[in-house]
């Protein structure tokens, strides 16, 4: 294992703002840690960096125990050997590209050619070997983060750290460097965590994600697991757009009843721990199929349910309409010209449909 966190703990005074977390990372894994602001993301990251002190718990990277307060156990962030990027890329305004890529060698005390060889090799990384002599101000934010990246691989690191790396680019340049980080992180074949409250991010780039809120890990796994199959309510509204609607159990663990009456077939069973009570029935807005009520009913045992357009956001590729369905609002994603106010046909597969037990928050 690359990075093994164990029950990791902060505190700022009184208030804890991650509780007890664990996870680990295998070599050349990259994982996204996502959650919204404030659920302590960086904090995590920042203890990993040793840029934090924790609490309780232990980190190790690589085999060794850089963290473990309980037996005295802190080593300084510059002998962790992690590579950082931040959001705010933290170049020196008055030093060379060159300069500022050497600067973690320079400090360490390396031979300047040495130190010449590695900034080459870092810069060459990142495609930015013709504008080594050139100053920050001189540069685009995209190049800016470019050199913030190679400083953070020149060192050679263990492993990489991101911290909302992108979030000052803008949306065709923050593509670009997504698929730059990327490649970069496999070539270096090192473990990466990458931070964002960017569910888009989080999903097209990572092996697998782990979801935080307040503190806590809500789920982690491969993206496709996290959208299709959310443990709980926050992970299915947070990891894209979900719509629910409350059913009641029957006598087949496979038919749910909503609260008109209307049956809809699921594929699995409810988590066990949630056997017997109202559930929330899960459907993502691409996976449900909206057609005029006067169209004849869809087959291949897929749910039919009756319902009303009631609002219309036209989108460009798609429009999403919101339905009245089974009690309850859903949005529905479809490329079709639906009228307003008219009566519909919502149909999904029973594959479709999950599962999730009702939050007690
Ligand atoms: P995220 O990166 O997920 O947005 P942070 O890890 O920055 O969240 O913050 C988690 C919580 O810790 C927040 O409530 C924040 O206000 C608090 N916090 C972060 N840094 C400090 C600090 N230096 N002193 C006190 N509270 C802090
Ligand atoms: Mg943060």
């Amino acid at each position: 294992m690359s990075i093994v966190v164990k029950d990791l703990v902060k505190s700022y005074g009184s208030n804890k703002v991650v509780h007890a977390i664990s996870f680990s990372l295998e070599q050349g894994e990259f994982v996204g840690l996502l959650g919204p602001s404030g659920c302590g993301k960086t904090t995590t990251l920042r203890c990993i960096a040793g840029l934090e002190d924790a609490n309780g718990g232990t980190i190790s990277i690589e085999g060794e125990v850089v963290s473990d307060p309980a037996n005295g156990i802190m080593r300084p962030a510059h002998s962790r050997n992690v590579g950082m990027v931040f959001q705010s890329y933290a170049i020196w305004p008055h030093m060379t590209v060159a300069q500022n890529v050497g600067f973690p060698l320079t400090i360490r005390k390396m031979g300047k050619k040495e130190v010449a060889e590695r900034v080459d090799w870092a810069l060459g990384i990142v495609g930015m070997q013709e504008l080594a002599a050139r100053l920050p101000s001189q540069l685009s934010g995209g190049q800016q983060q470019r050199v913030a990246l190679a400083r953070a691989v020149v060192g050679q690191p263990r492993v990489l750290l991101f911290d909302e790396p992108l979030s000052n680019l803008d949306a065709k340049l923050r593509d670009a460097t997504r698929a730059e980080i990327r490649r970069l992180q496999r070539q270096l074949n090192i473990a990466a965590i990458y931070v964002t409250h960017d569910q888009a991010e989080a999903l097209s780039m990572s092996d697998r994600v782990i979801v935080m809120d307040r503190g806590h890990i809500m789920q982690e796994g491969p993206p496709k697991d996290l959208y299709r199959r959310p443990a709980n309510r926050f992970v299915a509204d947070f990891v894209g757009v979900a719509s629910f609607v409350e059913v009641m159990p029957t006598d087949d663990s496979l038919a749910w009843r909503t609260p008109d009456g209307t049956t809809i077939r699921v594929a699995e069973p409810a988590p066990a721990t949630s056997a017997g009570g109202a559930m929330q029935l899960m459907v993502r807005p691409e996976a449900a199929l909206l057609s005029p009520a006067s169209a004849a009913p869809a087959g291949d045992g897929r749910n039919v349910l009756p319902g009303r357009i009631v609002e219309a956001s036209y989108l460009g590729s798609h429009t999403e309409y919101v339905v009245e369905m089974g009690g309850s609002r859903v949005r529905i994603h479809s490329g079709d010209d639906l009228e307003h106010e008219s009566d519909v046909i919502v149909s999904f597969a029973p594959t479709d449909a999950q599962l999730i037990p009702i939050s007690r928050d």
